[in-house]
């Protein structure tokens, strides 16, 4: 099996497939999940985006259902990828990502079906999902009424194979906008009033970083001024908070109103500030029957495993907003979204193992 899960890792990271441009992927995975015994339904195509969620269903015998997941897009530099193994390791040229986030996922959940189908498994319902590095699009806009399961796996997280991710964060987007005053900045500086001074007074001031044990914020875009010899009227910084807890996340929203207000005060400016929710948080207790499966699962492997919180928003987040518990499963692969992007190969062989372990029914 491990030749064939490393050449369909190969063949799939070959595929272009950024977000919001997945046809290619999809139409591949279709194909193939036909091939294993999958009924297989496209969704609608989120905004921007030219391929819908795929969901394939493998009927099974035994009893339940189970949701398996993981998604099709890559982050940006992952077009033409030539994958090289070397030293129980696979990696990219060095020029683009390896993208194993998430092909790894996906591999493992082919070959978890590939084995488990030769025995009686639960109804499996696999999920792969399109545009999830654009903001969890796909996910967003799954309707999860087309699910019979109560709980699944979501297999996109980094590291070791048996780390089990039991939480992520709420997320939102956040902006400051601070308007000036232009004015000729060699005749009459004084007639204006520099927004981008403002802001940076702003930036300089607040808390941000990591906030607390379970909270974290950053600011890193700016936009400000069209010229040097104007004025800055308006500048504009974008970041994000997260949280694990809700309450903690509306309070630093709350906070850099009041913040960004006090630091506007004594000057000419207006400032406004706007929040956007962007994926909801969720925590899978560890006696859920979705972790003490997983955890199982992993004993009887011989496989170390261990529940941690996350820190990102992945799938996960909205389809526990959806009310099917969902645990994010490491899958072997380290410094993904980096050129340095690789997975180990005796790791990547062993989630196919573990996605195996989980879909058959005792
Ligand atoms: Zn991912």
């Amino acid at each position: 099996m491990g030749h064939r899960m490393i050449e369909e890792f190969l063949e799939l990271v070959g595929i272009d497939a950024p977000s919001g441009n997945e046809r290619r992927m999809a139409d591949a995975l279709k194909s193939k999940l036909v091939a294993l015994g999958c009924s297989v339904s496209e969704t609608a195509p989120p905004a921007d985006g030219n391929t819908g969620n795929l969901l394939a269903v493998y009927p099974g015998t035994g009893t339940g259902s189970v949701l398996f997941s993981a998604h099709m897009d890559r982050v940006p530099r992952g077009l033409g990828i030539r994958p090289r193994i070397a030293d129980g390791e696979i990696t990219s040229g060095g020029d683009t990502i390896l993208a194993a986030d998430d092909v790894a996922g996906i591999c493992a959940i082919l070959e978890g079906l590939r084995q488990a189908r030769t025995t009686q498994t639960a109804r499996l319902e696999i999920l792969f999902t399109v545009s999830e590095e654009a903001g969890l699009l796909g996910s967003a806009a799954f309707d999860a009424s087309l699910l019979q399961a109560e709980y699944g796996y979501v297999f996109d997280s980094s590291g070791p194979v048996g780390r089990v991710i039991q939480a992520a964060p709420y997320g939102a987007a956040l902006s400051v906008s601070v308007h000036g005053l232009a004015a000729h900045a060699g005749n009459e500086p004084e007639a204006g009033v520099n927004a981008l001074k403002v802001l940076s007074r702003i930036l300089a001031t607040i808390q941000d970083g990591r906030l607390d044990e379970e909270s974290t914020a950053n600011f890193s875009v700016i936009r400000a001024g069209e010229a040097t010899n104007v004025v800055c009227a308006y500048a504009r910084a974008d970041g994000e908070v997260r949280s694990h807890s809700r309450e903690k996340l509306d309070a630093y929203i709350a906070y850099l109103h009041r913040h960004s207000t006090a630091c506007v005060e004594q000057t000419k400016a207006r400032v406004s500030c706007t929040a956007a929710l962007k994926y909801p948080g969720f925590l899978v207790p560890t006696h859920d029957p979705c972790v003490e499966k997983v955890l199982h699962a992993c004993t009887t492997l011989g496989i170390r495993a261990y529940t941690q919180r996350g820190g990102g928003g992945m799938d996960a987040n909205h389809l526990n907003a959806r009310g099917i518990s969902c645990v994010g499963l490491g899958t072997g692969y380290y410094k993904n979204h980096t050129t340095e992007e690789k997975p180990l190969v005796d790791e990547f062989l062993k989630a196919g193992e573990l996605a195996d372990t989980l879909m058959r029914t005792e």
